[in-house]
Order: C-alpha cells, then sequence, then structure tokens
C-alpha cells in the first residue's frame, strides 16, 4: 500500500427501504449474518484526517455513529433520491462543531430537488436555530478533495441524470440502469469498483446482478464489490453463487467494508501529512517575521490574499480551500491581508467604510482553519511595488509561497497593474499554483462585500446576514448614554461601536452577547439621533427582553435579525414609550415565529 492511501468505509450497502425491509418475514431480513443487515446506501472517503461523504441517507446520523466519524468537510451527492438525502439535516453537529459552512457536491438535477426537500435551509429566513449550512457547487468535472481529484462519472438511473465517482483507482457507482458511453473510460484500471446490483429480476432504474456482471466482464477491475442491495440476494449464498459461476473477485459489500487505494496527491508541492486542527494559530505583522518563523521549520506557504472585509460566503470558501489544500501538502495554510485598507492609503476619499474590525478578521481566519495571518502594513511605499517585486519579494521569497488563491477581481501591484493573469503568469515562472476562486452565488446573486455594505447601509440586515452566512455583528464598549431616555423610557445598553459601517437608522431585532456569556439575549436595537430628545450624536442602544436582574458588562456584541422601523421622532417621551412598548411586542412575536417554525419543521422531519 501507498504511504498515504485513501481509505473507504461503506457506511450502507442496502437498497432504498434498507435490509431488513420493515415487516418482512423474508430469510435475509431476518437472518443472522450482519452482513445481511443493510443500512441505505453511502461511502465515507478519509484522508489526511479528512472526511467526506457520498450521499446524505435517512441512516447518515447512525452511519456517522457506527463508523466513529468525528469530522466532516465535504458532501458528494450521486442524486437526490429520498434514500440519498434524508439524513441532510444531520450535517448539523458538524457546521456547529468545525463552526464552517459545508461545501456539497452534486448536479443541478440534484440541487433542485434538494432546494425544495430542504426549502427551510435555502429559503434565506433568518432562524433562531440552526439548519445545515452549505454552499452548493455544481460539478461539470474533476474537483480536488482530501489533497487528491476527484471525477465525477455521469450515469443514467431510469430517466434521471445522476453521478458515480472516481477516486484514484477506485470507483463507487450506486444508481445506475446505464452507462453513457463517454463514461466507460473513467472505469479504466480501476483496483476497486463498487457497483449497483440490486437483485436478479430487472428494474427499470437500477442494475440487476447480470446486468452489473456485464459490466465487470467489460471494465475489468481488480476486485468488484455489489451495493444498493435488495432483500432478494442473501449475503452468503449470493457471494458463493459468484464464485461457483467463476466471478473470483466479485463480492456483495457490507455495511462496514473497508478498503484503501492508492490516488495520486492532487496537483502540488509537498507530500508531508498533517492535522491542522491541533495547530495554534499565529499572527505575522510582516512577511518577514513570518519567515523569521516558518523557514526554519522549512515549510511554505497555501495563501489566500485580498481584504476579506466581512468575511462573507465568497471569502469562506476561499479560505476553507485554502485550509483543505495546505492540510494535504503539509504547507502553512496562511492569509496575506491588509492594514489599512489599501483604498484607505490610496484614494480615501472612495474608500468604503468597513464591515469588519481586523479583530474580526484575524478570528475568522482561525475558526476556519487557518494557520497563520499575515496583516500587511499598506503604505504608499508598499503601494509603488511592481506586480513583478510584489510577486517575487513578499510571495516567493519571503512567503516561501507554494499555492495562492484569490478571487476574480483580485489586482496587486503599483497602480493595480498585475491582475490574475498575470499572478498565473508568475506563479509559472516561480513554480507555485494559482487558483482562481469563482465568486459565490446565493440566489442568484454574487456575494460581494460591496453589496453586503450597501445593504447594511440602507438597513436591510437579514438580506446582509444571508450573504455573510451569519448575522451582521457589531462590537464594542459599553458606554454611558445621555441618561434622559432610560429615565422615560426602557433601560437600554449604549455601545460604542468598533466598526466603521453601522446599519441605517432605525429599530431592529436583534440578539445581544454580554461579556462571559456564551448564549446571546434577545434584544432590540435603536440606532439614531434619538430626535425625540433632541440627540445630535449617533447613538445604538440595545435593550434586552430577558435582561439578567443584575448584570455588568463592559463589552457587548449585537447581532442584527431584522429591521423594525426607520427612527422617527415622537412628540414626546409618552408617544415614544407606546412606540417603543410595539417595538419590543414585535420583536417578541418575531422570535416567537422562528420557534414555531422551528417546531413544525421538527414535526416535518421526524
Ligand atoms: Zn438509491
Ligand atoms: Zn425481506
Ligand atoms: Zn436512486
Amino acid at each position: 500500500m501507498p504511504a498515504n492511501p485513501l481509505k473507504l468505509t461503506v457506511l450502507g450497502s442496502g437498497t432504498s427501504m434498507g435490509v431488513p425491509s420493515l415487516g418482512c418475514p423474508c430469510p435475509v431480513c431476518n437472518s443472522s449474518d450482519p452482513r445481511d443487515n443493510r443500512l441505505r446506501p453511502s461511502l465515507l472517503l478519509s484522508r489526511n484526517g479528512q472526511n467526506v461523504v457520498i450521499d446524505t441517507t435517512p441512516d447518515f446520523r447512525q452511519q456517522a455513529l457506527r463508523a466513529g466519524m468525528k469530522r466532516l468537510d465535504a458532501v458528494l451527492l450521486t442524486h437526490a433520491h429520498a434514500d440519498h438525502i434524508f439524513g441532510f439535516d444531520d450535517i448539523r453537529p458538524f457546521n456547529l462543531r468545525q463552526n464552517t459552512v459545508l461545501p456539497v457536491y452534486g448536479n443541478k438535477e440534484a440541487f433542485d430537488v434538494l432546494r425544495t426537500a430542504y426549502a427551510y435551509v435555502f429559503d434565506g429566513k433568518p432562524k433562531v436555530s440552526s439548519v445545515p449550512m452549505v454552499t452548493l457547487h455544481a460539478v461539470n468535472g474533476p474537483l480536488q478533495l482530501l489533497g487528491t481529484t476527484i471525477t465525477p462519472i455521469p450515469l443514467i438511473h431510469g430517466d434521471l441524470n445522476v453521478l458515480g465517482f472516481r477516486f484514484g483507482r477506485a470507483a463507487y457507482l450506486t444508481d445506475f440502469s446505464e452507462i453513457p458511453e463517454s463514461s466507460i473510460p473513467f472505469l479504466q484500471d480501476l483496483d476497486e469498483l463498487i457497483i449497483d446490483a440490486l437483485r436478479d429480476t430487472p428494474h427499470p432504474m437500477h442494475q440487476t446482478v447480470e446486468q452489473a456482471l456485464a459490466v465487470i466482464d467489460r471494465v475489468k477491475p481488480r476486485r468488484a464489490w455489489f451495493t444498493h442491495i435488495a432483500h432478494e440476494l442473501p449475503h452468503a449464498a449470493t457471494n458463493e453463487r459468484l464464485r461457483s459461476a467463476g466471478y473470483h473477485h466479485v463480492q456483495l459489500g457490507y455495511d462496514g467494508l473497508k478498503l484503501e487505494v492508492e490516488v495520486e496527491d492532487a496537483p502540488m508541492h509537498g507530500s508531508q501529512r498533517k492535522d491542522t486542527r491541533q495547530i495554534p494559530f499565529r499572527v505575522f505583522s510582516s512577511p518577514a517575521a513570518w519567515h523569521a518563523h516558518y523557514t526554519p521549520l522549512k515549510r511554505g506557504s497555501v495563501l489566500a490574499i485580498g481584504n476579506f472585509d466581512g468575511i462573507h460566503l465568497g471569502h469562506q470558501e476561499i479560505l476553507r480551500d485554502v485550509a483543505i489544500r495546505a492540510a494535504s501538502s503539509g504547507d502553512v495554510a496562511s492569509a496575506l491581508t491588509f492594514e489599512p485598507a489599501p483604498l484607505k492609503v490610496l484614494r480615501p476619499e472612495i474608500a468604503p467604510k468597513r464591515l469588519s474590525t481586523n479583530e474580526q478578521r484575524l478570528e475568522w481566519f482561525k475558526v476556519v482553519g487557518l494557520e497563520s495571518a499575515i496583516v500587511l502594513n499598506f503604505t504608499k511605499e508598499l503601494s509603488l511595488l511592481s506586480p513583478q517585486d510584489f510577486v517575487e519579494q513578499i510571495l516567493v521569497r519571503q512567503l516561501r509561497v507554494r499555492a495562492v488563491l484569490v478571487g476574480e477581481n483580485f489586482r496587486f501591484g503599483h497602480k493595480q497593474s498585475g491582475d490574475t493573469a498575470l499572478l498565473k503568469e508568475l506563479g509559472r515562472l516561480h513554480d507555485f499554483d494559482v487558483a482562481v476562486v469563482p465568486p459565490v452565488i446565493y440566489h442568484g446573486e454574487i456575494v460581494s462585500s460591496t453589496v453586503i455594505r450597501r445593504e447594511i447601509a440602507v438597513g436591510d440586515v437579514g438580506h446582509a446576514g444571508r450573504l455573510l452566512g451569519r448575522p451582521f455583528v457589531l462590537t464594542g464598549e459599553v458606554v454611558s448614554g445621555a441618561g434622559v431616555g432610560r429615565k422615560f423610557t426602557v433601560p437600554t445598553l449604549n455601545l460604542r461601536p468598533d466598526q466603521e459601517l453601522l446599519p441605517a437608522n432605525g429599530v431592529y431585532v436583534t440578539r445581544t452577547l454580554l461579556d462571559g456569556e456564551t448564549k446571546s439575549r434577545r434584544s432590540v436595537t435603536n440606532i439614531g439621533l434619538r430626535p425625540t430628545f433632541k440627540g445630535s450624536s449617533l447613538t445604538v442602544e440595545t435593550h434586552l427582553l430577558d435582561a439578567p436582574k443584575e448584570f455588568e458588562t463592559k463589552r457587548i456584541e449585537i447581532r442584527f435579525w431584522e429591521r423594525l422601523r426607520e427612527e422617527r421622532k415622537f412628540s414626546g417621551p409618552e408617544e415614544l414609550k407606546a412606540q417603543i412598548g410595539e417595538d419590543i411586542q414585535r420583536a417578541h412575536r418575531f422570535f416567537a415565529r422562528l420557534r414555531r417554525f422551528r417546531s413544525a419543521r421538527l414535526a416535518l422531519t421526524s
């Protein structure tokens, strides 16, 4: 076996109803052979401490427990039949534990069904409870996961276009009735083939044993294993039948079957394996400091470059990709970013207000799994570097770069004269990979910091939150307010925000996290000038709906969920107080609606 094989675990080898089939008196359904117990079809791929599952079956939770899965890094979907997707909601614990959005790869047909079947995941409405956090990637060619290449194989499943997958010298073809001629070349030179063989009698959407054997005869894998097996096929007796028919290299797969296959490392440098989760996150104030730390360790970098303002869904995609690539190459997963933002130095008059503070960016780099960040002080002098010098001096010499990941709009060097084409050219010259990550599209809209800033500026915090992948947040110290509001209305905490950009003046449904607490509290927040009290300076005041009796808090974090109304001037404190009472009622109704929504969903899916 090679040093770093891909490990396969059959999580389920049964047909859509599983075996035993409920209520069935047949011998297979009542067999004491554990290999006759078949959960719904799924395969686990593991390498470098990372896990990818093919399909999230209705048995996914049980399968993950049984396989001792401690982590999930991506989901591949063959198609969206119920027996392949109805465990999708159970990826949430991995979202929460790892604090990441998980990429899901599949074809458009599968995503259309997934979006309908799991409408609450994709409807963009704010939720109090967790829902699966995913980005959908329609595959149209080989993809890189687990430090290797995975190739989708188009198949026909009745009247449906579905996918099989090849990884190294193994392929997984569950659920198909026909292999298009153009897919046959993907099935040459296999060590292991896992293939649909439902039963002996024909089925419009699946292979029979005989048809599966015909495919095996044609593509000649070293070994083949059946999957998606119905209760008509007893494990031991069918294996015996295969042997006596001369198929010594073909067997029924079974739940828990483990295989190791040789795979090629994805095209990148290095082969050192490591587990990035154990490694502390380090921040460097210059590329030279990074160099001084990692050069003695003989390590290079996989690097994302950008401003990453807000760390929205698109940024998360790039950073996660960096972490995955670095995990398999042994390089340091790093982000190079700038402080202050380059535009603030070059053209302060048009520089946008920032969505996030430097601290928030660093926190997110850490959460997404990076090992280091370089916060480069952006100066006029730095801006004079030509694109070639920027690459040679900073990326190649100091950051020992092995791969660079940037967004499509990336520009670098003096007068922004370097673009992604030039970066690729310099990559060939200096022998590092360049990956240009396309923007993430959310509900048909390109996710960008510009759009998010605009939405926040007009107060649409709900929309902004969906593009960020979490609510927009203000952090800061609690300061004492004018005092006049408290006397006339309700007790509030006054925030001095760290962020530059604030939501438009108005009243918002929010959640507020107090110093030292781990769970945020329901709240209503007013941003504005307090015109009723002739206020002149902008204030951010938050009222907790369920405040603790006595508390001290120096800092708070306010998460914006929905805008209730704009700020208004009232005739006096009494009218204002009535309106605030109404705002609080609406906020209560908002949170109650979320709760009801959640229980309705539980009723549907349990
Ligand atoms: Zn199926
Ligand atoms: Zn049965
Ligand atoms: Zn199917």
